[in-house]
């Protein structure tokens, strides 16, 4: 709900993962189980393709064939293997957890209780609307659109996302306190342009989504003729708040979705909509001053609300409650219809989740530090702790190495750099300590209320932070989950335990196996401190230029020669958006160099032979650089590829690995390439 989620940088694609794989449901789908895969995976290569032509093709070839596309889902890589791999560990946790047990403690109850309501598939499709109901009241309540910020206030809290959100997020001005956020929400479809893009697919995905919009009106209650005239209103209504919204790639660039405003700037914006009926109506704590993200968008909001007849916009409403529920606790009509829509037609996904898949991430999402806890004692022993420190401390080193070796940049902005560099913090594997569960009530049978209940929780927690001091020790994510991130705010790294697993890391493992896989992430985590958006951060998080104008000027240059290295990739017939992904291909270019200067580093330390070859029959370099490359095997279906290829700042995977590699001539002497072969060009590029 606040824009934070659009300052920090994930390491992979979050949105196919969460948006897609979430709508879905109950047919059956071939029972599989998942392993963890070996840091090293022979099989997955393919020896006949030549490592100087193709080193993605070489290191991940056979992924396809071994490791195909399950039918409940749009992709396969390894973060999806190891995703599945922890969901399975999850749910032995809460299928245990959730038999009705009086020894339980309150929390083993609360995610126990909470995992078994969802799974009872009878008693949500018995209790059909009725859980729905209330909520469909309070629209069908509404005399006045004056009445909107009172409804659109209970939405904030349930997650909702018609027309806007508000919330609480780090000030990026004054790293230390936390400040009010209003941002553009309100959209259906992915992203801005899927509302504008010419075209015969997208023109379909349009019509398919008026379609989708109709469906789902007429199972709450609608005549074909109503919901069919509503659906157009309601794309037309999107339409235009698309139309007022910031795009994706905008939006990277922090000063574009900060403008702090007395709260009556805001107002003046919207003269329409009473924003302090709605403040008052969440339970925020006072403020005066907000962060509007995107003042455009509220300016055009209030014009849309001017001009919407109060009809168009209650069925609006009743869409994007609908649609802003988990499936799982709809009756299995309404499941299946937006499954269908947003898993099959938008992903192109076959099937459904089995349904504990989908109630395990539903309790992960609502209770995360309470089932995160039990997942850590069992899965992160402490000398996995141990061992990623130490890689991070090396990893860190190896950028102070790096920073003091650039030819391009002045002292002064060299000294600032370090310095950013010192006060990066590490949160590794767990939190230190545990959110208190004790005031979300959950009750076991009555999963759409536990659902709310749970939302409300969380929202009231980040909305209780307005005007309070920063907690730096606080987690975003729940620990099992498999991504990493930077938060230029926080000037820190993470790497939660569930991240920190095979392939991509073993304590058990060789050196150059761990560097080339999870050290990669850690280089690629604090390159982001220092990428086009991160570097514009100084140390204690603060939106502040350290730069000299004359090495701000050189930095743009470099990051130049990235832009159209990548702009040149395509997939299918979409160019990459080499601006869009700017900042995550110059975090992989730079995380690899790092991972190779700290390997390099451990190796000597270490007395690591960098010349003989290791029983697998590769040298400890090539086994960083194949370790690097199978970070990224991966299949994923067309419609994914298509969307992420317009929507995600991260390349595709095959880029993501051949595109840094280019890059670096101590890969082609590793493999002995030739320079002017394709994977050692002559001319290269590079930031850090
Ligand atoms: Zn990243």
């Amino acid at each position: 709900m606040s824009s934070m989620k659009q300052a920090v940088a994930l390491l992979f694609l979050a949105c196919a993962s969460m948006l897609f794989a979430q709508a879905n449901g109950t047919a059956p789908s071939a029972p599989q189980t998942f392993s963890p895969i070996p840091g090293l995976d022979r099989s997955l290569m393919d020896k006949t393709a030549d490592p100087c032509v193709d080193f993605y093709q070489y290191a991940c070839g056979n992924w396809s064939k071994l490791h195909p596309i399950p039918n409940d889902s749009p992709y396969s890589d390894q973060f999806y293997n190891l995703e599945q791999y922890n969901r399975q560990v999850l749910h032995g946790i809460l299928e245990k957890a959730g038999a009705d047990d009086p020894s339980r403690d309150a929390n083993t109850k609360k995610i126990g209780d909470y995992y078994a309501s969802c799974m009872d598939e009878a008693a949500v499709q018995q209790k059909g609307l009725a859980p729905l109901q209330p909520e469909l009241d309070r629209i069908n309540g509404l005399t006045s659109k004056k009445q909107l910020p009172e409804l659109l206030a209970h939405y904030q809290l349930i997650n909702v996302n018609a027309f806007l959100g508000f919330g609480s997020q780090q000030d990026f001005k004054d790293a230390t306190r936390t400040i009010a956020v209003a941002s553009q929400n309100g959209l259906g479809l992915p992203e801005k342009d899927y509302y504008f893009r010419t075209g015969a697919k997208d023109e379909e995905i349009r019509k398919q989504y008026v379609q989708h919009v109709t469906n789902v009106l007429k199972l709450l209650g609608s005549s074909e003729t109503q919901a069919a005239s509503d659906a157009a209103a309601i794309m037309k209504l999107e339409t235009a708040l698309a139309k007022v919204s910031l795009d994706v790639t905008s939006q990277r660039d922090p000063h574009n979705i900060y403008h702090m405003m007395p709260v009556k700037d805001l107002q003046a914006l919207t003269p329409t909509f009473d924003w302090n009926h709605l403040y008052s109506t969440t339970g925020s704590p006072a403020f005066t001053e907000i962060n509007v993200a995107e003042p455009e968008f509220f300016k055009g909001m209030n014009q849309v609300i001017a001009e919407t007849d109060l009809p168009t916009i209650k069925a609006y409403l009743r869409w994007q409650l609908v649609t802003s529920i988990a499936g799982s606790i709809l009756p299995k009509a309404l499941d299946e219809e937006k499954f269908d829509f947003y898993g099959r037609k938008l992903a192109g996904t076959p099937e459904r989740e089995a349904r504990w898949k989908r109630c395990v991430r539903s309790t992960d999402g609502a209770l995360p530090e309470a089932l995160g806890k039990i997942y850590v004692d069992q899965q992160f022993p402490a000398a996995s702790k141990e061992k990623a420190v130490q890689m991070i401390h090396d990893i860190e080193a190896a950028m102070g190495r790096d920073i003091d070796s650039l030819d391009w940049m002045s002292a002064a902005t060299r000294t600032r750099a370090k310095e950013k560099l010192h006060l990066i913090a590490n949160k590794v594997g767990y939190p230190d300590k545990w959110r208190d569960y004790s005031k979300l009530q959950i009750v076991r049978g009555d999963a759409f209320g536990n659902n709310l209940r749970a939302a409300e929780f969380e929202s009231l927690r980040q909305l209780a932070k307005i005007g309070k001091p920063v907690d730096r020790q606080e987690w975003l994510t729940s620990t099992p989950t498999v991504n990493a991130f930077y938060n230029p705010s926080m000037n820190d790294i993470n790497f939660p335990a569930g991240v920190l697993q095979p392939a991509f890391f073993d304590a058990q493992q060789p050196d150059a196996l761990n560097y080339g896989h999870i050290g990669l992430f850690m280089g690629h985590e604090i390159t982001h401190g220092f990428d086009d958006q991160g570097r514009q951060f100084d140390g204690h998080g603060d939106l502040k230029d350290w730069w000299t104008k004359e090495d701000s000027d050189k930095f743009n240059q470099k990051a130049q020669c990235i832009v159209d290295e990548y702009a040149q990739f395509s997939v299918g017939d979409t160019k990459l958006n080499g601006k869009l992904t700017l900042g995550e291909n110059t975090a992989d270019n730079g995380g690899m160099r790092l991972a190779y200067m700290a390997f390099l580093g451990r190796a000597t330390q270490e007395g690591i032979d960098l010349n003989k070859k290791s029983a697998d029959g590769y040298t400890p370099m090539q086994q960083l650089f194949l370790g690097f490359a199978q970070d990224w095997c991966s299949q994923w279906r067309p419609e994914l590829e298509r969307l992420v290829a317009t929507t995600d700042p991260h390349s595709p995977d095959r880029f993501r690995a051949n595109g840094v590699l280019v890059n670096m001539p101590e890969f082609g002497a590793a493999f002995a390439c030739k320079v002017g072969q394709p994977m050692a060009p002559a001319k290269t590029c590079r930031v850090w």
